[in-house]
């Protein structure tokens, strides 16, 4: 076990690594964080921020002489970062369960290989592909397999030629085509996995997107008992079949009332942003846990919650940049709101979320849409 005050490592800076800074600094630990970005919100409260790339192998060896063990809040780490790292010191999750998570076709291929449910797709690598490409996949919507994110470098084709032109506008990176699916609702599953193979999942949530982007959690999820089981014995299978050790997101479509994993996160997942205000422990907590060697906690849920994000947008009054006014949201009772400290709001850019929670689900549900109103999303 690593105790406090060791320090913990974390790769990336964004508002995930900026919970876990707060999480281990909770428990004793010291966090020195890694991002190239001078303002990451994460290096701005880390004990010692190392502004580098994440291929800097020079800034490696002096993240791994000060730190006992590390971990990632970004997918797109770098595997050959992760597998230098763990040359010298424990690194959770591991460079080869990163890789398949943060790679479409590798996913996709993980998903098949090993019988869990995903909805159809094609490898897309050249023009003969999408040619080739079984006509019951359209409509479809063509991902590309590396560094996407909020719905960037997707497009929603109709047809073959659609697909064709959006291949080319990628500039043929290579792709999954997926077919479009008809969507009940899509729910996801948190969980953290020792070292030891022990799984603790917290209850399945419920997630509404807009424009490609997660927009409200509503955690439990509104769904059938056994679908919410069911997505979180599917997500343990995932885990324990990638040999994972962290905290890992399991996204979920459902469809014709069936569950189909949508992708893997290698990390604490946006959807899992209410545990820290509604749970026993958080997600957070558990990946500092498992980091650390300790054992895992209850992820028992003890309130309803509705977690709302907060894009860019709102610091936008046409063209006008402004604050906006946060004394609405700091009226209702039972509302935590969050902030990230990102340097810059732009568009679509994830700046903070607010969690609203209460013994009753529906209560919970209109309090937290009658905040968003009322702060204008
Ligand atoms: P990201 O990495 O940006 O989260 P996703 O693959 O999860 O990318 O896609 C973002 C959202 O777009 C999904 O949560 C879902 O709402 C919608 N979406 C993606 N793929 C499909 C699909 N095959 N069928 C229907 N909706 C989809
Ligand atoms: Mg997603």
């Amino acid at each position: 076990m690593i105790l406090p005050p060791a320090t913990l490592g974390m790769l990336g800076g964004g508002q995930l690594g900026r919970f876990f800074v707060a999480a281990a600094h909770e428990m004793g630990f010291k966090v020195w964080v890694l991002d190239p970005d001078p303002h990451s919100p994460a290096g701005l409260i880390a004990d010692h921020h190392l502004v580098a790339a994440f291929e800097d192998f020079a800034a490696l060896d002096v993240l791994a002489e000060a730190c006992s063990a590390v971990t990632t809040e970004f997918e797109n780490v770098p595997a050959a970062t992760l597998e230098y790292l763990s040359k010298f010191i424990p690194v959770h999750p591991s460079a080869q369960a990163v890789a398949v998570c943060q790679d479409r076709i590798r996913e996709k291929s993980f998903l098949s290989d090993n019988g869990i449910p995903h909805g159809p797709f094609a490898v897309i690598r050249a023009d003969e592909d999408v040619r080739g490409a079984d006509e019951t996949l359209f409509p479809a919507i063509l991902k590309i397999a590396r560094f996407g994110y909020d719905g960037k470098g997707q497009a929603r084709v109709a047809t073959r030629e659609e697909a064709l032109h959006a291949f080319h506008a990628f500039h043929r990176e290579a792709c999954v085509l997926e077919k479009m699916l008809p969507l009940d609702s899509e729910v996801s599953v948190v969980l953290a996995r020792d070292e030891a193979g022990t799984v603790r999942c917290f209850p399945t949530a419920e997630n509404r997107h807009r424009n490609g982007i997660l927009d409200v959690t509503i955690a439990p999820a509104r769904v059938d008992v056994a679908l919410a089981d069911e997505a979180q014995r599917i997500a343990a299978t995932v885990a324990e079949r990638l040999g994972y050790i962290g905290t890992l997101g399991v996204e979920f479509f459902v469809t014709d009332g069936r569950l189909v994993v949508n992708e893997m996160a290698p990390r604490p997942h946006n959807s899992g942003h209410h545990t820290i205000d509604a749970c026993v422990t958080s997600q957070y907590d558990q990946q500092v846990r498992v980091l650390a060697g300790l054992p895992l906690d209850e992820p028992r849920q003890h309130s309803c919650a509705v977690m709302v994000n907060l894009l860019g947008d709102l610091w936008y009054e046409g063209d006008r940049h402004r604050e906006p006014d946060w004394t609405v949201l700091h009226r209702e009772q039972g509302l935590r709101l969050h902030l990230y400290g990102k340097h810059h709001a732009r568009r679509g850019r994830k700046m903070g979320h607010f969690t609203v929670i209460g013994t009753d689900a529906d209560d919970v549900f209109e309090r937290a849409m009658r905040a968003r109103a009322a702060i204008g999303i």
